[in-house]
């Protein structure tokens, strides 16, 4: 029985972060682990509700009062147990994941405040690493069959091992010289060290899964040879098309770039200094991109922008400016707008906005200025009101306030238009459907029989835990396709959306 008044004795409580002049000093992750008297006691506040809307609010389901109650009351080998029943990477999610679940909870209602279920999760994942190494869990028996995974992000890596358990040969093909998807060159170490995702790596070729790096599918290796090779194919390549802004006057100006030509430049020089001093970000072509003593524009208020903001910091940049088309939110639910339990327009404040930086909210770019030689030098803004019309946004700037921000570097992180246009695509005979993304059938099939789609390239550009999710369910369907035995579990279906008001 959990205790019905954990709540009520106890607030909610973090782990305090690492203190901001240290953190930025270095690329190592921002919360240090938390100690296992406060996780038990916020797991105590979990009142184990009769209906568990912190369910509802997961895409994979996790059983959270479950693992919540295991944690209260010190069972930590069956709460990594329940806790991996429906997540592969629970030290993944539980670092990185937003936690609609949290959004979701009960406690939540009326501005009251949630169990700290992620943080729950996260030392749940860690506990796992700690008691056992996670210990490969080999398929018994394989059943002849090979599935290629085109792509080595969270989605491609659950289907991967969810498939090899059941005993299918898996290869995973992934472009880039590392495997991670995202979570390798995309997501900063001080959010994920990479020793997480090496741990699942070698767990996952433990228990036979192949991997083949630098192999672009549709350039290295054909669809048809692909398709000769495996019984099936499960194309998982993400939504990487950086949307942009071509017609801004001053887009090709030097120092004008995609947010991710910056992380990944910048991730690169940290994964190759091994916890050491990193050298300056260049890109592929020596350009420099590092942002050392220079004057930063950031266009974008999520995940990305809120990244880049915080490599800028741990590079030593000069100052950042970082700009919202939309007006500040608010603190605290809205609940004609966005009722409990879907997830809230509120304003989200990451630990890289601690750390310094100013916030420009309703404002919109009207040129890049040039400094005379080619360069930025600055950016020019207008202050905005945003509208929807019909369905359309319609952008108004308010005459009179064109102002400038000093701009060495201007990183446009305003998202993605959906997977990117390769030749895999035409190969394997899928399209793109108008928002840049693979439809897929009631089984996880694309328009090309036995060639299956999951994650960010079937959804767009979305999270960590709607990959994991999509990849262990396109993993059951074509698990099925290929006439396994038994079925595997499908957290959610091709048209499944998240919590919403109508
Ligand atoms: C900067 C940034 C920060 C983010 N932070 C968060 C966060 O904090 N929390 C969160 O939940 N989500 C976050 N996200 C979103 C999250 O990373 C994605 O939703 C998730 O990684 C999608 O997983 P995926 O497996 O579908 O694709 P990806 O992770 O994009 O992986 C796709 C892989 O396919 C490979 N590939 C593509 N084409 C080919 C080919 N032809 N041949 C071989 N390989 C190919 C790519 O190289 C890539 O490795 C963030 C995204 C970005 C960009
Ligand atoms: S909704 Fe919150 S309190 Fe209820 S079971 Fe889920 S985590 Fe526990």
């Amino acid at each position: 029985m959990p205790d019905p008044n954990g709540f009520l004795r106890y607030p909610r409580r973090m782990p305090a972060r690492r203190p901001v002049p240290v953190r930025i000093s270095d690329w190592r992750e921002v919360y240090p682990p938390a100690g296992e008297e406060l996780i038990r006691e916020q797991a105590t506040r979990c009142m184990d509700c009769g209906i568990p809307f912190c369910h509802d609010g997961c895409p994979l389901g996790n059983r959270i009062p479950d693992w919540n109650d295991l944690v209260r009351t010190g069972n930590w080998d069956a709460a990594v147990a329940s806790l991996h029943a429906t997540n592969n990477f629970p030290e993944f999610t539980g670092r990185l994941c937003p936690a609609p679940c949290e959004a979701a909870c009960v406690l939540g209602i009326g501005g009251g405040d949630p169990v700290t279920i992620k943080q729950v999760e996260v030392e749940i994942a860690d506990a796992a690493v700690a008691r056992d190494g996670l210990r490969p869990r080999p398929a018994a028996r394989a059943t002849g069959r090979s599935v290629a995974v085109v792509g080595s992000g969270p989605a491609g890596l659950a289907a991967a091992q969810q498939l090899a358990r059941a005993g299918h040969a898996v290869t995973v093909y992934e472009r880039d010289d590392a495997l991670g998807g995202l979570l390798r060159y995309g997501i900063p170490d001080f959010k994920l060290e990479k020793q997480h995702i090496d741990r699942r790596l070698a767990q996952l070729a433990a228990e036979g899964v192949e991997f083949r790096t630098g192999v672009a599918v549709g350039v290295d290796v054909t669809a048809e040879q692909l398709r000769d090779r495996h019984d099936a194919v499960l194309l998982a390549c993400g939504a990487l098309a950086g949307r942009d802004v071509p017609e801004t006057p001053g887009r090709g100006l030097r120092g004008v770039h995609q947010a991710m030509e910056h992380l990944v430049a910048s991730n690169r020089v940290v994964a190759a200094a091994g916890g050491g001093r990193p050298a300056k970000a260049v890109l592929p072509d020596g350009t420099p991109i590092d942002a050392a003593g220079k004057h930063i524009v950031i266009i974008g208020g999520g995940d990305t922008a809120a990244d880049c903001l915080g490599v800028a910091h741990r590079q030593g940049a000069a100052g950042v400016h970082q700009l919202d088309l939309y007006p500040q939110p608010p603190l605290a639910r809205d609940e004609a707008r966005d009722p409990w339990p879907t997830w809230p327009w509120i304003l989200r404040s990451y630990p890289a906005h601690e750390e310094g930086g100013e916030r420009v909210f309703a404002v919109a770019v009207q040129e890049f200025v040039d400094d005379g030689t080619g360069q930025v030098r600055a950016v020019r803004i207008v202050e905005v009101t945003v509208e929807k019309r019909d369905g359309r946004r319609i952008v108004t700037p308010v005459p009179g306030t064109e102002r400038e921000l000093p701009a060495d570097l201007v990183l446009l992180a305003i998202g993605f238009e959906g997977t990117e246009q390769q030749p895999l695509l035409a190969q394997f005979g899928v399209r793109r459907n108008a928002r840049g993304a693979v439809d897929a059938r009631p089984d996880w099939q694309t328009d090309a029989d036995g060639v299956f789609v999951a994650g960010d390239m079937h959804r767009g550009a979305s999270l960590i835990v709607w990959a994991i999710a999509e990849g262990r369910a396109a993993a059951a369907a074509v698990h099925a396709y290929l006439g396994g035995g038994g079925t595997l579990p499908a957290p959610v279906d091709p048209a499944a959306q998240p919590l919403a008001a109508r």
